[in-house]
């Protein structure tokens, strides 16, 4: 049988592309790899948010040669961000690849998929192939026997807020929402497809807007949430200038929405958001954690922060740290600013390397501290997961995430079966240690919906001696 194997690097909105292309290429016949040795076709969906997601792009591609010599049947793909931007030049670059499809251009290659695999019918070389290509690297996500639990449906894509630091609005465009009406059709057949969680994706997808009447973000999450049979709710990424208070009120009208919310906060300095055209002052994003407070009073909040950003004195940096250390975040994921070809921010005068980097561990450690004091909070509790899949560190253990979003790993039952587990994938963990990536602990109980009860799990041996 004809297979593909999809790596995805960077956001949800590729992992949004990625499901589709797996859809299209399991339409087709294609069964999914699990290894790039292993496969006919192998897609890389690229990011280019920051500087060091391009370079691990390009050296998977230069990983992925060595399939090519050994087979060169095997077509290798490039799509996503970096195949957007690079589209002149990549094809001359990396003269081994047999696609460079932009990020509108997923339709022509899932209408290649099709084309493509009546080549491989006769292919014997997958499992040869196999066992002499020891692939180095690894991407943020594989496509694998438990990806349809967790759907993404893109609601909306591109951006026009056209941050100074962002290559988005670039790569990908201007808003393009898409009709209502056929989000909800798509939701529709990702339920009926297995799906346990549904994610609601876009750049800024709280500024969606129905094309044709003007419907926003919060009446597509309430009909989203009526369709039958949807276990789970939860979205990406979030503005923080768009959360209105009567989002915020549909939200908690809403049960199935994860309690989680992703704010992007970038600076705690409003000279440094106004240079970073955030379109909100810190007392705005304040005002809508107090509504998130004060309306969704479990959920966590997650961020991104952006460290070294042109012209960052040690001021602006201390009104970050000072926010963050008030334990606001379950979780901030801090970057070091990256230059990114072609925006504003590429051509100021850059914050020196050295000081970035001693911010970036301040920062660092000051949110490490909230994050080990939330997830401590879980200790001796049993939470309600969903399956993730084999742990990428110990293929003894399993990984899940908690609703919200916490990572937790635990040893593989005694029952651990691949097809049974991704049927019944809601896992009842008994946190028994905390940490600062996340948790450990063991299964209890085992349910195929969300709102099951479950069946007791056995313990594995190994845990009982
Ligand atoms: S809101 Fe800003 S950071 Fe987010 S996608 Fe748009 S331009 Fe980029």
């Amino acid at each position: 049988m004809a297979s593909i194997y999809i790596e995805t690097f960077g956001c949800q909105m590729n992992e949004a592309d990625s499901q589709y292309l797996a859809d299209r290429a399991t339409a087709a016949g294609y069964g999914i790899a699990t290894a790039p040795g292993e496969a006919n076709v192998v897609v890389l969906n690229t990011c280019t948010v920051r500087d060091n997601a391009e370079r691990r792009a390009y050296g998977r591609m230069g990983h992925f040669k060595t399939l090519k010599e050994a087979d060169p049947t095997v077509k290798l793909v490039v799509t996503g961000c970096l195949a957007e931007q690079d589209r002149e030049t990549m094809a001359a670059a990396v003269p081994h690849l047999d696609g460079v499809y932009g990020t509108s251009e997923l339709v022509q290659l899932g209408d290649a998929l099709q084309r493509w695999r009546p080549e491989f019918e006769e292919s014997e070389v997958a499992e040869e192939r196999a066992l002499v290509m020891p692939m180095g690297g690894a991407a943020d996500c594989v496509t694998d026997a438990f990806s349809h639990l967790r759907a993404f449906v893109t609601v909306q894509r591109g951006c026009s807020y056209y941050c100074t630091f962002c290559i988005v609005p670039h790569v990908r465009g201007r808003f393009d929402m898409r009709p209502m009406a056929e989000i909800l059709a798509e939701v529709r057949e990702k339920i009926a497809g297995g799906a346990r969680e549904v994610m609601l994706v876009g750049q800024t997808v709280n500024a969606y807007k129905d094309p044709a009447d003007g419907t926003d973000f919060g009446d597509l999450c309430r009909a989203v949430a009526a369709l039958p049979g949807l276990e789970r709710l939860t979205f990406i990424s979030p503005h923080p200038k768009d959360f209105t208070e009567k989002i915020i009120r549909d939200l908690a009208a809403l049960p199935q929405c994860n309690p989680r919310i992703h704010l992007p906060l970038q600076s705690g300095s409003d000279t440094l958001l106004r240079r970073m055209n955030r379109k909100y002052t810190m007392a705005q994003f304040r005002d809508v954690v107090a509504l998130i407070h004060e309306h969704l009073p479990d959920w966590a909040i997650t961020t991104d922060i952006i460290v070294g950003f042109p012209g960052e004195t040690d001021a602006d940096f201390a009104d970050t740290l000072v926010y963050v250390q008030t334990g606001v975040f379950a979780n901030a994921f801090a970057f070091i600013y990256s230059i990114r070809r072609g925006t504003p921010a590429a051509r100021w005068e850059q914050v020196p390397a050295a000081v970035a980097s001693e911010r970036f561990k301040e920062l660092f450690d000051a949110e490490n501290l909230a994050v080990e004091a939330y997830h401590a909070r879980k200790l001796g509790t049993t939470v309600r997961t969903l399956i993730v899949g084999t742990s990428k560190k110990d293929p003894t253990k399993l990984a899940a995430k908690t609703l919200d979003n916490v990572t937790a790993i635990v040893p593989k039952p005694e029952d651990y079966d691949e097809a049974l587990y991704a049927r019944e994938p809601w896992l009842d963990i008994a946190i028994e240690s905390t940490h600062v990536w996340g948790c450990t602990g063991t299964i209890v109980r085992r349910a195929e919906r969300f709102a099951d009860d479950g069946a007791p799990v056995a313990r594995p041996v190994l845990s009982l001696v």
